[in-house]
């Protein structure tokens, strides 16, 4: 909510990802965090796109196919029906190489995704795009390399 009018101001298009039980059964932790329906909404009308980022945040790498199918497949439902907008985006919990499967990616183009994002530009799994992760912790130093493309072989979590 912080960021919509500055973003809208200087025309950066943006995407918000959703991890659907976040928002509808959130915990204390998440409560305080996450955006709610409303907001959602409010940011959809603003020109914001929404996109999935699975139902329950689970590691696809890890998961079987049936539950993949369902985190996909229910994600995109849930944020269509409730926000009333097409989904055509998901952004990979967690965003590793090793969080993702064929069987994941297969089920996803099946679901009606679009474009999935993953994370480091030279290692994603094929048919993804790149994303970059920043943090709320990250200084301006840490942002400009970033953007220089310093962490594009990156994967943080292993
Ligand atoms: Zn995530």
């Amino acid at each position: 909510m912080v960021a919509a009018p500055i973003l809208s101001e200087y025309q950066i298009p943006w995407t918000l990802f959703v991890a659907t039980d976040f928002v509808d059964c959130p915990s204390d932790w998440h409560r305080t965090r996450m955006l709610t329906w409303d907001e959602l909404g409010e940011l959809s009308r603003m020109g914001v796109e929404i996109g999935s980022h699975s139902v329950s945040h689970p590691d696809f790498g890890r998961i079987d196919e049936k539950t993949a199918v369902d985190e996909l497949q229910q994600s995109r439902s849930r944020l269509q029906s409730r926000l009333s907008l097409p989904i055509d985006s998901l952004a990979i919990p967690f965003g590793q190489s090793r969080n993702w499967s064929s069987f994941a990616h297969h089920a996803a183009q099946r679901a009606g995704y679009e474009l999935i994002y993953a994370q480091a530009e030279n290692t994603r799994p094929p048919g993804t795009i790149p994303r970059t992760f920043v943090t709320s912790i990250d200084d301006d130093r840490i942002f400009a390399a970033l953007l220089d493309g310093a962490f594009d072989n990156w994967e943080e979590w292993y």
